[in-house]
């Protein structure tokens, strides 16, 4: 019987883990999560948007990536995907593109889009070059859960952090007690692509932080609005008429290039927030942006691990391989299929 462990329980972790329980349906399959429960990261805590790529006009990778990933997420997961009735994008004058450059790129890659008038829910609307109605769905956290919080046939071992993963033998440890031996281990822990992954082989990588500020708006339900490209913000529907508060200045409020640091602060990272008063510093600059009325509700406090190599916009996802070890960098949601596609290919 073929054994498989899965680090972190996340959306890639589960959706890997639903994948392999399909294929090998009398393999031993098991997850192993440092929190007390599945879905408490950045899978639920993030801005649930289903990206067509609308967001990334320097990124021809990063828009390919969610053209890609968009119909299959819909496909797979479309019970936890909602339709947004006026899904609006600015592009500011004084923003990172021109206006003309963010067409020639939506047009590139046939995304579909009708250019709107509206200008009447922006504070500076001199500043803004084009305004765009546009099809991009929204991912409902509280469904997701749902959905894939809990696998059958699945082990869920809670409250266990691994700290060391020997990538030849398949042995997982933590706090230096072997819990196993396995065929294949998947690490999909966000925070730390490189754990278990010999030195020099790693990725490069930047750590990140994050908050979002979930609120009662005055927008209707089913609304959102981007103010793009470059360090603006934007607002965007969660669940039950709730929208989240995002800003490119403030949602990422601690910046790390060692992963043990990150780890060593995640615990209190809703506390670290709290002190650096972030959920103050988003509402005021969605609403410099933006004529949109906010009342907090709740912080979405998670962290971001990306390429420190990255460039434009793009954000990478990306799979290696050492001996019986599978380690990934997620970059978005949509990219679970790709990633899920290969890590199957090499194992079958
Ligand atoms: C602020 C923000 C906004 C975002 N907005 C979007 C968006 O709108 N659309 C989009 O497509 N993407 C978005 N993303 C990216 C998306 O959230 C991530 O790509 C995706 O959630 C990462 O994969 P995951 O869900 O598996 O991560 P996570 O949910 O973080 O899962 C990783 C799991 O591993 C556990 N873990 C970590 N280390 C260990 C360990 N050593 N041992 C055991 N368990 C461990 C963690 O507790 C966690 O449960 C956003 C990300 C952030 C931070």
């Amino acid at each position: 019987m073929r054994s498989f462990a899965i680090i972190g329980a996340g959306f890639f972790g589960l959706h890997i883990a639903a994948q392999i329980r399909r294929r090998f349906a009398r393999a031993q399959v098991e997850i192993f999560e440092m929190e007390s429960g599945a879905l408490g990261g950045a899978a639920t805590n993030n801005q649930c948007r289903l990206h067509l790529g609308f967001h990334y006009p320097r990124s021809g990778y990063t828009i390919y990536q969610s053209v890609m990933g968009f119909d299959r997420y819909v496909a797979a997961y479309g019970e936890c995907v909602t339709d947004i009735r006026e899904n609006l994008y600015a592009v500011r004058c004084d923003g990172l593109v021109s206006a003309e450059q963010y067409l020639a790129v939506m047009d590139a890659f046939s995304l579909p889009y009708e250019i709107v008038a509206d200008k009447s829910w922006l504070r500076t609307p001199e500043k803004i070059d084009l305004v765009l109605r546009v099809g991009e769905k929204c991912i409902d956290p509280q469904k997701l859960q749902r959905r894939i919080g809990a696998l059958p046939d699945v082990r869920l071992r809670c409250g266990v952090q691994i700290d060391a993963i020997d990538a030849d033998s398949g042995r997982i440890f933590s706090r230096g007690v072997e819990l196993g031996r396995y065929d294949i281990v998947v690490n999909a822990t966000y925070l730390d692509p490189n754990l278990g992954l010999p030195p020099g082989s790693g990725f490069p990588l930047k750590h990140e932080l994050t908050a979002l500020v979930l609120c009662r708006t005055s927008l209707p339900a089913h609304s959102a609005l981007t103010v793009m490209d470059g360090p603006f913000a934007s607002v965007y529907p969660a669940y039950g008429g709730l929208h989240t508060l995002s800003s490119v200045v403030h949602t990422p409020f601690r910046t790390y290039t060692d992963a043990q640091a990150l780890y060593a602060d995640y615990p209190r990272r809703r506390a670290l927030a709290e002190a650096d008063q972030v959920r103050e510093r988003i509402v005021a600059h969605v609403q410099s942006l933006m004529d949109v009325a906010a009342e907090p509700f709740d912080l979405w406090v998670s962290a971001k691990t990306k390429l420190a190599t990255e460039k434009g916009d793009s954000r990478v996802t990306e799979v290696k391989r050492v001996g019986r070890l599978f380690s990934v960098l997620c970059g978005k949601l949509d990219a679970v299929f790709s990633t899920s596609d290969q890590i199957m290919l090499e194992i079958t």
